[in-house]
């Protein structure tokens, strides 16, 4: 290790490797290395937050707050079929590069890595998803301090993640329902390796069916807003 990602660092992106994502994208100055293993998986642009658009306007702090609830529950269900969640997070920035972006953590590679795989063949809300390994691996670093005080002059559009916050119970319960169902395949003789975890669906019949889907919860079209 040479400083990577420091000041001092003048070959890699210190934005790249600290949060996944930075502004100048593929025309960054700086090299940003995609790596070949790790424990997180970044989804950019998934959560059509609705307090960012014209619409949302009208919804109380509450409606928006069970808006994300949802979609939280949803993908984390969903991110539990590949593999062990150790956390999930979903930004509020609004710049291009990091609105709407989920992060997970897996506990293992390999589930991330087949997450990747898999997730790349998915569609949710009409969307074709783009999944890729990230090189985050703190979430306290990637994160604005200036925002968990309150004090982020340059709001939604800060190039540190600014992150939506599910309700407190709902993220406890959705990492109790994540260990129940993990027991229970253990004692069905199901494997608890990242190569022995069931799949709860094939993508491609999930693609094919009713012409997008829609018959797939969450993740076909119904509950997207914005179309
Ligand atoms: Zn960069
Ligand atoms: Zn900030």
């Amino acid at each position: 290790m040479h400083a990577a990602g420091t000041e001092q660092d003048r070959v890699n992106c210190s934005f790249y490797l600290k949060i996944g994502a930075c502004r100048h994208g593929d025309r960054c100055s700086r090299k940003h290395i995609k790596p070949n293993f790790s424990q997180t998986v970044l989804l950019p642009n998934v959560y059509n937050n609705p307090a960012h658009t014209p619409e949302g306007a009208a919804l109380s702090k509450e409606e928006l707050q069970a808006d994300f609830d949802r979609f939280y529950e949803d993908f984390f269900i969903e991110l539990c079929k590949y593999g062990n969640v150790q956390e999930m997070h979903v930004c509020d920035n609004v710049g291009d590069h990091l609105e709407g972006n989920v992060y997970v953590r897996y506990e293992w590679e390999a589930e991330a890595g087949k997450a990747v795989d898999m997730l790349n063949n998915r569609w949710y809300g009409m969307r074709p998803l783009h999944a890729e390994l990230s090189p985050v691996s703190d979430f306290r670093e990637a994160c604005c301090r200036q925002n968990e005080l309150g004090e982020c002059k340059r709001e939604g559009f800060c190039n540190f993640m600014h992150l939506c916050h599910p309700t407190k119970s709902l993220v406890s319960s959705v990492h109790a329902s994540q260990r129940i169902s993990r027991r229970s395949k253990l004692s069905n003789g199901g494997g608890d390796g990242p190569e022995a975890a069931e799949l709860g669906w094939t993508p491609g019949a999930a693609r094919g069916r009713g012409g997008g889907g829609r018959d797939d919860g969450g993740w076909g079209p119904d509950r997207d807003r914005r179309y």
